[in-house]
Parts: structure tokens; C-alpha cells; sequence
């Protein structure tokens, strides 16, 4: 895939996650996690200045089953399945941005599953707003819709306890994440 081609991408993503009307209704916080517009429409500004770069891949090995991922010591966005605008897509761009701010912002020590917890929450807002039904979705993702559905209609922006409970399980089951499981992230700043 051509350099150029990725910097296009990359501006696509970029204004998408700095558009208000695509994520400015998720907002939230608990333990050291924090997201909200404000760093999405960071996360986009450092794919500007090329600080994160964002990666797009066709192909895909037999190991790789997401449809996207960010890798926190290459500071990259690898999108498998790039589209800037379908809800789909840019709920995927949302989820995989959540990974970048906790890197963004050098959360050491987080679990796995609290880090998976955020993207799926701040992906589920996304879905929520824009009017999709939490059944249209399994396993984690529907676990993230139903919380987000919850907190924005009592306009909490913190999770409680059964709802992070609940999240962790859809996680735990999910086999996308068996090996990852209990392992603490290392991000380190973009
Ligand atoms: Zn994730």
C-alpha cells in the first residue's frame, strides 16, 4: 500500500475523530481512564503531525481476527477493513482511538480487560447515538451498547461497579481476548 494512501487515510480518520458531531457525545472517566472530545480531537491532531501513523492492510494474517488494531510501540492504526463512512467503520475508528488515548495519555498498569472496557463503552456511546438497537450486537460490543445505553440516559459519565463487572465478563468470554486477559497495558506516550 502506497505512503500516500495511508496519509490519505490517515486525514480521513483524522476528521473523523475531530468532528463534534461523530464523537462529542462520548464522554466518560473511571480509575485513570479519560475520554473525551477533547483528546479524540488530540488523537486526530497527532495523526496530522504524523505522530500516529495510520496503517491500512488488506490482507490479514489467519492470526489476526480484528478488523483493526493500534499498536502502541509503532504508535500506528492498522486498519484490515478501512471505511471512514459507515456508522460500522467509524465505530471502529472510535473503539481503536480509545487505545490510542490511554497511550496518549501514558496509562501505565491498566488491565487489558479495563482498556478493551473503555473502547467498548466509548464505541457503544457512538452506536447509542446514533440510534442503534444493543441486540444488533454480541458479546462485548452489545455489552458496551447496553452500558453506554444506560449512562447516557441518566447522563452519567462515570460507570458503577456492576456495570464495569458486566463489561469485564463480555470481555473475559470473548476469545478474541483469552490470551490478553489480566495482563497490565504499557503505554508509554505517543
Ligand atoms: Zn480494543
Amino acid at each position: 500500500m502506497s505512503e500516500d494512501l495511508n496519509a490519505r487515510i490517515g486525514k480521513s480518520v483524522a476528521k473523523v475523530l475531530r468532528d463534534y458531531a461523530v464523537t462529542g457525545q462520548i464522554q466518560f472517566t473511571f480509575g485513570k481512564i479519560v475520554v473525551d472530545y477533547f483528546l479524540f480531537n488530540q488523537i486526530g491532531k497527532e495523526i496530522l503531525d504524523g505522530k500516529i501513523q495510520v496503517i491500512y492492510s488488506a490482507k490479514r494474517k489467519p492470526s489476526e481476527k480484528y478488523q483493526g488494531h493500534y499498536d502502541n510501540q509503532l504508535n500506528e492504526f492498522v486498519l484490515h477493513a478501512w471505511d471512514t463512512m459507515s456508522v460500522k467503520g467509524r465505530g471502529l475508528l472510535i473503539h481503536e482511538a480509545v487505545h490510542a488515548i490511554n497511550d496518549y495519555n501514558k496509562l501505565k498498569g491498566i488491565l487489558k480487560e479495563d482498556d478493551e472496557a473503555a473502547a467498548y463503552l466509548a464505541h457503544g456511546m457512538y452506536l447509542i447515538g446514533k440510534g442503534i438497537d444493543p441486540y444488533q450486537a454480541k458479546g462485548p460490543l452489545q455489552a458496551g451498547m447496553t452500558v453506554a445505553e444506560v449512562m447516557m440516559s441518566e447522563s452519567r459519565i462515570t460507570p458503577e461497579a456492576n456495570e464495569l463487572a458486566y463489561l469485564h465478563r463480555a470481555i473475559r468470554s470473548s476469545p478474541l481476548y483469552s490470551s490478553e486477559i489480566g495482563t497490565a497495558m504499557s503505554y508509554n506516550g505517543v
